[in-house]
């Protein structure tokens, strides 16, 4: 058994900011962290409002965080959480691999996109079907692709792979938009984008089991070798479940000072119920849940 004062669980900006605070306050803490580190920053492509600069790649503005937090000698360890148990106050975290304990844990684990639910998705995530044009977009250069989604995300999509790709299809199921107007307004003025207004019933693949085209519910049939599936997020909490702290939509409760009904548990960033998802406000919830800590 690993034993700290404080466990954080998830290395996005929220968990690593808890981090660089409880270390420079001189509590013992450690990080948990499932995939790479960074979160969903490593998505976001060129980050045009975290003060400092006037633009920053998601993926730099997460290496300078954590080189931060390595700095400061935080340990992280790359387990996914499981399971978390409360005994006589005492918080037990079981990951993938070890056991943790600690008085305090913040739990910081966020978003994940929203996947479309349709029956051969998942199995061909890779294979054509993506969530992350940043990511993926350079595998489908000069081709024609498709993006499905109305928001700020899926028309920031849209905008990076016209730069790439031969052509990009947006759909979405109603004529009107999500966006803000002005990135509308500049996709609008692309001229390898059309749009269409539907939903995506199937995925059909060639030969070699890779995406060659959608259907969608009225019958029209997409050729296209990548699907960007943009709908939304949903929050990644299930290893939390046992501990009924969350609402009906997956997202933790807390009360203003981030702290869940259960003593010492906090929750902090994008996987907790709130009206705004950002990166500043993230960091300045989990300076004030690692304050709070310090003074406890
Ligand atoms: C496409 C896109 C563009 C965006 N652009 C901007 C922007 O320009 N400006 C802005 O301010 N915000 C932007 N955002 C929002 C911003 O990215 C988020 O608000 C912020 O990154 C949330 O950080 P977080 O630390 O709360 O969660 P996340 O970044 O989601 O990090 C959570 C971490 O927890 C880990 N984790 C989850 N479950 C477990 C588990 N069981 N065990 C261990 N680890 C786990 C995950 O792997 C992940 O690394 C954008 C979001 C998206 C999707």
């Amino acid at each position: 058994m690993k034993e700290y004062k404080v466990v954080i669980i998830g290395c996005g900006v929220a968990g690593m900011t808890a981090a660089i605070y409880l270390a420079r306050a001189g509590i013992s803490c450690c990080i948990l962290e499932a995939n790479a580190p960074g979160g969903q920053i490593i998505d976001n492509g060129m980050i045009e409002n975290y003060p400092g600069f006037l633009a920053i790649r998601g993926t730099d503005l997460a290496l300078k965080i954590l080189e931060q937090v390595k700095q400061l000698e935080v340990p992280v360890f790359y387990q996914k959480v499981k399971t978390i148990e409360v005994e006589e106050g005492k918080k037990i975290i079981h990951t993938s691999r070890d056991d943790f304990e600690c008085d305090y844990m913040i739990i910081a684990t966020g978003r994940h996109p929203k996947t479309l639910g349709l029956t051969n998705e998942a199995e061909y995530v890779g294979r054509g079907v993506s969530y992350c044009a940043i990511c993926d977009g350079a595998l489908y250069k000069h081709k024609n692709v498709v993006v499905v989604g109305g928001s700020d995300s899926a028309f920031s999509a849209v905008r990076y792979l016209a730069k790439l790709v031969n052509h990009v299809t947006l759909i979405h199921r109603r004529k009107t938009y999500r966006a803000q107007q002005a990135l509308i307004d500049e996709v609008y003025k692309l001229n390898n984008v059309s749009f269409i207004t539907g939903e995506v019933a199937s995925l059909q693949v060639d030969a070699n089991k890779v995406l060659s085209s959608i259907t969608l519910t009225d019958g029209q049939v997409i050729a296209t070798a990548a699907l960007f599936i943009y709908i939304g997020q949903v929050p990644t909490t299930t290893a939390f479940e046992s501990l009924s702290i969350c609402d009906e939509n997956g997202y933790i409760q807390v009360n203003q000072q981030y702290e869940t009904k259960i003593d010492g548990i906090y929750a902090i960033g994008d996987c907790i119920a709130k009206e705004d998802y950002q990166i500043v406000i993230a960091m300045g919830e989990a300076a004030q849940v690692a304050l709070a800590i310090t003074r406890r």
